[in-house]
């Protein structure tokens, strides 16, 4: 299975990097290697100093696809969960600076935390309401309405590059409020309500 991430998908987290807003989703891959065992907590890596959280939607996909026309895209998934893109901000800041690509800071091991899924009926799929608590305090929250593109659209959108196998999964981006994790932190997603996963930082 691969992991499709798309960066810069909300307003907030945009203006907070300070980066421009694209005029088609930012699309970056993490090989099935990058998943964070169930239960394992997440080592920081030596190679960073700046290892930041962004919870994001995930959405899993259920079928083989290639050019997905997004009137259709809602049939390639049934299930949604949440999830963290561990990003090495600092290595990224220097990817950025030189034109070069992320995957050392987006793609190393544990750096995708996937948590549990549900059934996307159980969901008001326009209006999911998701947030990352650090050691009990709130640091993200954003709904699936402040998308630039929703759903549909990100998978219309990648399934022109990469076809769609059963059991991929796309990050759809992240709101306001990436930060720092430090030793001993304790990270919780919350999807519409419950805990969709708890990690423990080492
Ligand atoms: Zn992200």
């Amino acid at each position: 299975m691969k992991i499709i991430c798309i960066g810069r998908n909300y307003t907030e987290h945009i203006k907070e990097l300070k980066n421009e807003r694209p005029e088609s989703p930012v699309v970056f891959l993490k090989p099935d290697s990058a998943i964070l065992p169930k239960k394992m907590p997440f080592f920081i890596p030596s190679f960073s100093e700046d290892i930041h959280y962004e919870v994001e939607i995930l959405i899993k996909i259920n079928k083989v696809g290639k050019h997905i026309d997004a009137k259709f895209a809602h049939k390639y998934y049934d299930e949604i969960g949440l999830g963290i893109d561990f990003t090495a901000r600092d290595i990224q800041k220097k990817c950025k600076e030189k034109g070069l690509p992320w995957e050392k800071a987006k793609a190393f091991d544990g750096s995708a935390v996937v948590g549990d899924f549900v059934a996307k009926e159980s969901l008001d799929i326009a209006s999911i309401d998701f947030k990352l608590l650090k050691n009990e305090i709130t640091v993200q929250q954003g709904n699936s309405q402040q998308m630039l593109w929703g759903f549909d659209e990100l998978i219309a959108y990648v399934s022109q590059y990469f076809t769609l196998k059963k059991g991929d999964i796309i990050f759809t981006g992240t709101p306001a409020g990436v930060g720092k994790v430090t030793e001993n932190d304790v990270l919780i997603g919350i999807l519409q309500g419950t805990e969709s996963f708890k990690i423990k930082v080492k």
